[in-house]
């Protein structure tokens, strides 16, 4: 505990002295560039995605779960920048990469005029595993999100009910049903909101997504629509 609680301190403190370098690659940036270098930028795997034209988020859930409309701003792949991107994210506690992408999906998003929703909300994390990394990583890209976007943001409004261990070996069947029940209703908000933009960091089976869709559909007359800052693609 006391070594974890060291480890984060030199962490940030390394974070100060040190000079800024790439998250995709690790190079050292020049002035000017900011979270990735110039290479790394301009080989970004961006989806395009905009709430406008179907997309393969939207297609995960046809069937499945009354998401409104979908959306995520990268590609993800074993190896490459995106993977790197969200391994700092959520274990090196570089929440401005969750901020930075906030802001660039959050212009996109306006720039496509189509900005719906009232309320955004992020997939939480389980309160264990809150005070172990002392952050959602989801929270920093969602907050910003709904800052650019111009709309409230609520982290209480789901809440993570279950711990469940890592899934990769179970399959897809099983691990709908375990996630089913891990999230509930928190808080209900002031206002009740009518199109919730329900946010997450990758999008892989759909299943969390499903799970937290089913929760917030338990507010009545609720949209739900949902933003990724990456999807793994199918096929
Ligand atoms: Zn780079």
């Amino acid at each position: 505990m006391v070594y974890k609680r060291l480890a984060k301190i030199i962490n940030e403190i390394n974070n100060i002295l040190l000079p800024p370098v790439c998250f995709g690659c690790n190079a050292r940036l020049s002035g000017g560039e900011n979270v990735l270098c110039t290479v790394c930028r301009h080989d970004l795997p961006l989806t395009d995605y905009n709430f406008k034209e179907e997309n393969s988020v939207d297609r995960l859930f046809y069937g499945r779960s009354k998401v409104k409309k979908g959306a995520a701003f990268l590609y993800f792949s074993k190896q490459g920048v995106t993977k790197n991107l969200l391994h700092f994210l959520k274990y090196r506690n570089q929440k401005k990469i969750g901020s930075h992408f906030g802001t660039w999906f959050g212009a996109q998003i306006k720039e496509n005029g189509n900005n719906p929703f009232d309320l955004v909300v992020p997939v939480p994390i389980h309160p264990k595993k809150l005070r172990k990394r002392g952050y959602n990583q989801v929270t920093p890209f969602a907050k910003q999100l709904a800052h650019e976007l111009d709309i409230p943001f609520s982290e209480n409004v789901l809440k993570k009910t279950k711990n469940i261990r890592s899934q990769t070996k179970k399959d897809r069947e099983l691990r709908w049903q375990n996630s089913q029940d891990a999230f509930t209703l928190g808080e209900k908000p002031d206002v009740l909101p009518k199109h919730i933009l329900l946010v997450d960091d990758v999008i892989t089976t759909g299943a969390t997504i499903e799970a937290c869709v089913q929760a917030l559909q338990t507010l009545k007359g609720v949209n739900v629509s949902v933003a990724s800052l990456a999807v793994v693609p199918k096929g």
